[in-house]
């Protein structure tokens, strides 16, 4: 993929790939360490689109403000999430 970067161990594709793990607290904490730290360190995630991008950035946006349990983070996520405008696909 273009724009491809390792960050922290992980590929913005394996990051993506596990996103949703991560959110429900599924993750092995090694790999949820390497992709918090993937999060922490990459513009790249950013740049998928859609629902990815605004779930990274409230990813992000949690990390630098406030190291959580996974549990605590899916409700700030969530939160976060319903307060983002322009959420609605087309029309
Ligand atoms: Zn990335």
């Amino acid at each position: 993929m273009k724009g491809e970067r390792i960050v922290g161990g992980l590929s913005c594709g394996e990051v993506l790939d596990r996103l949703s793990d991560y959110l429900d607290g599924d993750l092995a904490a090694d790999v949820r360490g390497a992709l918090e730290e993937h999060l922490r360190g990459c513009d790249g995630c950013a740049r998928f689109g859609g629902e990815f991008r605004m779930t990274v950035q409230a990813v992000r946006a949690h990390l630098l403000a406030s190291p959580a349990p996974p549990s605590r983070l899916r409700d700030r996520l969530a939160e976060a999430l319903a307060r983002e405008p322009g959420r609605r696909r087309g029309e």
